[in-house]
Formats: structure tokens, sequence, C-alpha cells
């Protein structure tokens, strides 16, 4: 089978700096915490960027300062900005993407999330999927409920995105997708009718995170992903000390599962990016 490619987002949107401290918000403390994250296997850094009030942030300068630092700490990493839409302005989802980042997040429909609605109309997902491709950015298509792939598919039909998207699907939001081993076979199976070019991997939210991973790796998923962003904890007793602890314990399980994590060389072949 594959390497795996190991995503890591290590930041976020919601404030989790309170729950967690280790979680990094200015642009120095992403550098570094990517870099950890990278010695310890990771090949893929998802990327929010936040005002100096924590809030979420669209500033193109702090997406071009962790692109920079992480480019030059860290050799191949694939940098991946988000175009989520927690407390943005959907005008500024893509502000960022002439910064031509290897990858952008993009969301192919709507969704309801613990207290908002994530909205993600389909003009939106027609501009952004646009920009994405103006900027040779290669979109990773976030699947919070089945809908999704078919907006994905649809991006196909427009000409907007190549029949070889990297799919993930988002397991255990509240309001969301929940959790469930059943619905991963469920979105599979349906992703391999709309989408059979696609690559793909899956994130478990808060403490699905390993069971999650578990149930995408013994399906032969070609990437996982962990980070401070979709959980702060290790257990229900002890909060994670880095991003880099939690890399470190993907590649266990990665391990466990006779697999090993891609080289970024690897990452990017796999996810068919120019080599860095
Ligand atoms: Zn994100």
């Amino acid at each position: 089978m594959n390497p795996v490619v190991v995503a890591v987002a290590i930041t976020g949107s919601v404030p989790r700096k309170k729950d967690n401290p280790a979680v990094p918000v200015q642009p120095a403390e992403q550098v570094e915490s990517t870099h950890q994250a990278y010695e310890a296997g990771a090949t893929l850094v998802h990327i929010h960027v936040r005002n100096d009030d924590e809030t979420p942030s669209s500033d193109p300068a702090r997406f071009a300062a962790v692109q920079e630092g992480v480019r030059r700490h860290c050799p191949g990493m694939i940098v991946q900005f988000s175009t989520g839409g927690r407390g943005r302005d959907p005008s500024q989802r893509g502000s960022s993407l002439g910064l031509k980042p290897d990858m952008a997040s993009l969301s192919t429909g709507s969704v309801n999330f613990p207290t908002i609605v994530y909205e993600n109309s389909a003009a939106l997902v027609t501009e952004l999927a646009g920009a994405m491709k103006a900027n040779g950015v290669r979109p990773e298509i976030e699947i919070f409920d089945l809908s999704h792939l078919h907006g994905a598919r649809r991006l196909v039909d427009e000409g907007l995105m190549d029949a070889h998207p990297h799919v993930q699907f988002v397991m255990g939001v509240k309001n969301a997708m929940p959790a469930e081993e059943r619905l991963l076979d469920v979105m599979l199976a349906e992703m391999r009718i709309v989408l059979p070019g696609a690559t793909w991997t899956a994130a478990g939210i808060g403490r699905f995170q390993p069971i999650v991973m578990d149930w995408a790796l013994a399906r032969g998923a070609d990437g996982v992903r962990t980070g401070l962003e979709d959980n702060v904890r290790i257990s229900r007793d002890r909060l994670a000390a880095s991003n880099a602890e939690l890399v470190s314990l993907a590649v266990d399980q990665i391990r466990r599962r006779g697999r090993r994590p891609a080289t970024p060389a690897e990452a990017r072949a796999l996810l068919r990016l120019a080599p860095a």
C-alpha cells in the first residue's frame, strides 16, 4: 500500500488557546509548531491565521508569513490554506489564494455546526474553486455531508477542478456527520461512484480523532489528519503537549497498521503536486 500523507491542522478557527495553551496562534508560533510536527512525520500543514486578539483572520500578510516560514524550515512540506468560514467574511475567504499555496481547503456545501450554520452557497463554492484554479492551487474537498460529494462533482463537470481532487471526510462535528464507522463506508462507496479519481483522507473531531484515523487506515486511506485544530486532548485527563505529539501518535497508528508515513516528495506525488 502507498505510504500515508500525515496532515497536521495546527491552529483552527475556534478559540482553543484557552482550552490548551499549546495551540499556536501567532505566525512565529505557528511556524515553530509546524516545524516540530514536520520533524515528527507530518508532510502537509493546514493553516488558519488569527488576529492579535486571536479572532479568525483573513489577513494575507499573516498567511504569507506562515507560508514563508514553513517553506524555509520544512523543505517540501505541503502548504494548505483554509478557506473555511467560521468567523470570516465570505468575500475574504479566498483572499490569500493569490499567494499560491500548494493546496487550499474547499467546502462544497453547507452544514450545521455546533452553534452556527456553516454557509457555502453554490455561488461561493464556484468562486473559490475558480480562484484556486486560476492560481494553480489544488483543492482539498471537505466533506461534512453526503451532498458535498455531489457539490465536488459539479465542479469537475463545470471544468473548475480536475478529476483527481483530494477528499477529506470530516466526522464528529456536533450537528454535522457523526463519527460512525458505517457512515465512512457509505461516504467511500459514494465517492467511488461520483469521484472515482479522488485520493482521500478523514478527520475525526475531538475524542474521535484516533478512532476515525484507524477506520481510514484500515480502508487504505491516502492520508490521515491530526492536530490541535481538531483535538486538544490525549485523553480525558491529559492535554496534548503539542501538534508534534499528536503527529507522533498518528505515526504510531500508521505503523501498527503495517504502513509508514510518506516523505514530502512521496506526499507531493500522491497528491499530484509539483516537486518542491
Ligand atoms: Zn481548518
